[in-house]
């Protein structure tokens, strides 16, 4: 299968125009066919670098923000109303297996949400799960990763110490740890502490960072550790996010994150606007930067994932509203996803494309959006339907394109 493209993104730095790709897929009907997408940019898909996705609830969980720290927040938005209304379809018994009881139809729906705005991966901050957590999704889910919740409340929601998580790792996968997610005392002793411990490593990945002074961040610089900013999320609990101009100054690998709908932004493309509305002077092709290949180096991805090659299995195509294919990103939402290929599975997108794939139709959901025909990958609408009945009434989620 060939595709002309108006425009190709590599990667930030390599973009080739009025291009044909190749789509590398076992279900192609017929391997010759050329589509004509000249309407269309490609892309590779996009990487999520922070998310809970058991926490995807809606709306916001937070009664008296902005917080002095997460500490505080994590404790109140237990009394928050969107807090109590997931309650009521599933309880935190505090062991955090979530692949039991109702536990999957959340994390459902926070791998949707990744889904639908283009996102092939998703880093989700949890414990470590079983293995049948992490097979299956039409998206990956990354399972080669140690964690650490914080160290203002250590590892309260499950796994071993910071420094035995970090040993874990063996320099082979990421250690994922929030740390500085607030602007006071609290959150200003978790850097040093790090240095104490030495966690500040080339496969660390520091989640928020808000407090980080320009030192701390220089250092970060210096040794490797690579940051992941979430804007949204940080400018709504505390009032103040990351040092994002030192970070781009010293060279930091910095990543883009949502976090969940309870602190952040509704998906990936609603943060990639976020970001650039409130840091207007931030290129656009830096922020692409961050759920691109600076996600793939953060999170020790394969080859795969973060660019995208002439001959692919993985592809984002993106309706052309803008000539310039960065702007054009800033301009997406879910809708203009006009075929996302995951592994070579045709996981979202407009029905037209889906006739030239051999598949079970009976694994796809229909739907129309703004008078445009798509198709997904697995049933959204049935969780849907599925957490409705628990409730009692109809639930709207933002991230859901229909
Ligand atoms: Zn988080």
């Amino acid at each position: 299968m060939e595709i002309k493209v108006r425009a190709c993104v590599h990667n930030a730095d390599n973009i080739t125009r009025n291009t044909t790709l190749k789509l590398n897929s076992s279900l192609l009907k017929d391997k010759n066919k050329i589509w004509d997408c000249s309407d269309t940019i490609a892309y590779p898909p996009f990487i999520n670098s922070h998310d809970h996705l058991i926490s995807n609830w809606y709306p916001k969980a937070a009664l008296n923000h902005p917080y002095p720290n997460v500490n505080v927040w994590v404790e109140e938005m237990k009394s928050s109303d969107s807090f109590l209304e997931r309650n009521k379809v599933w309880i935190n018994d505090g062991k955090f297996d979530l692949t039991h009881g109702t536990a999957p139809l959340i994390i459902s729906l926070g791998m949707y949400k990744n889904l639908f705005s283009g996102c092939a991966v998703v880093q989700d901050h949890i414990p470590k799960q079983k293995k049948e957590y992490y097979n299956n999704n039409p998206i990956n889910i990354i399972k080669e990763y140690t964690q650490c919740h914080s160290l203002s409340m250590g590892n309260w929601w499950g796994g071993k110490t910071a420094e035995e998580e970090y040993r874990n790792t063996e320099g082979k996968m990421p250690f994922i740890i929030h740390i500085g997610e607030g602007i006071d005392e609290v959150a200003k002793k978790c850097f040093p502490r790090m240095e104490e411990l030495d966690l500040l490593q080339p496969n660390t990945l520091i989640i928020h960072g808000i407090v980080l002074t320009r030192d701390q961040i220089k250092k970060c610089a210096e040794s490797g550790t690579s940051i992941c900013w979430c804007p949204e999320s940080n400018l709504f609990l505390i009032g103040k996010t990351l040092d994002i101009d030192s970070c781009l100054e010293f060279g930091v690998n910095v990543v883009l994150g949502t976090d969940s709908t309870m602190s952040g932004s509704r998906n990936i493309l609603y943060e990639i606007k976020f970001a650039k509305k409130n840091f207007p002077h931030i290129p656009m092709k830096e922020i692409f930067r961050m759920i691109s290949t600076n996600a793939r180096k953060a999170l020790f991805l394969q080859d795969s994932y973060g660019v995208l090659a002439n001959e692919t299995s993985n592809l984002l195509l993106l309706r052309m509203k803008d000539l310039n294919p960065f702007e054009n990103i800033l301009n997406t939402l879910m809708d203009d996803i006009e075929l996302f290929v995951h592994q070579g599975i045709p996981v979202y997108g407009n029905l037209k494309f889906l006739t030239d794939f051999d598949i079970d139709r009976n694994q796809y959901h229909f739907f129309n959006v703004h008078g445009h025909k798509k198709f997904v990958k697995g049933h959204p609408e049935l969780i849907n339907t599925k957490i409705d009945s628990i409730l009692g009434y109809h639930k709207d989620f933002p991230f859901f394109p229909f």
